[in-house]
């Protein structure tokens, strides 16, 4: 039994309202959202931060990025946009220690960010 929890909602253990899955990535609603689409993208392999990648997921992270654009366009924020955002360690308020893309649309987003 594992402690991390995205590794448990990969396993099945915890429910989550999945968008999407393939045999490498699964995309559920982020429990908090904030914005009207808040999608993480996930690996089902555990690496904790961004600074743990190695390039044998260069192909991995590739298919995050572009599986992000997929749901975005789904939704019909191809053209008005959304944001993508990996969040690394304390000063950008990782909390969950498995890397996750979030995907936000549907409502302009400011910049900076906070
Ligand atoms: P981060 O701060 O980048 O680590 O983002 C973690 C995200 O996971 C937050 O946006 C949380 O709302 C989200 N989250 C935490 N628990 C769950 C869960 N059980 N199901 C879906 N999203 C979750
Ligand atoms: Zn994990």
């Amino acid at each position: 039994m594992t402690d991390c929890l995205f590794c448990r909602i990969i396993a099945g253990e915890i429910p989550a309202s999945k968008v999407f899955e393939n045999d490498r990535i699964i995309a559920f609603n982020d429990i908090n959202p904030q914005a009207p689409m808040h999608v993480l993208i996930v690996p089902r392999t555990h690496v904790a931060t961004l600074n743990d990648l190695k390039p044998d997921h260069d192909a991995l992270v590739g298919e995050m990025t572009r599986q992000a654009a997929a749901l975005a366009a789904e939704r019909g924020y191809a053209t008005s946009g959304y944001r993508t955002v990996f969040n690394c360690n304390r000063d950008a308020g990782q909390a969950v220690y498995h890397i996750h893309l979030h995907v936000l649309g549907g409502r302009p987003l400011g910049w900076p960010p906070g």
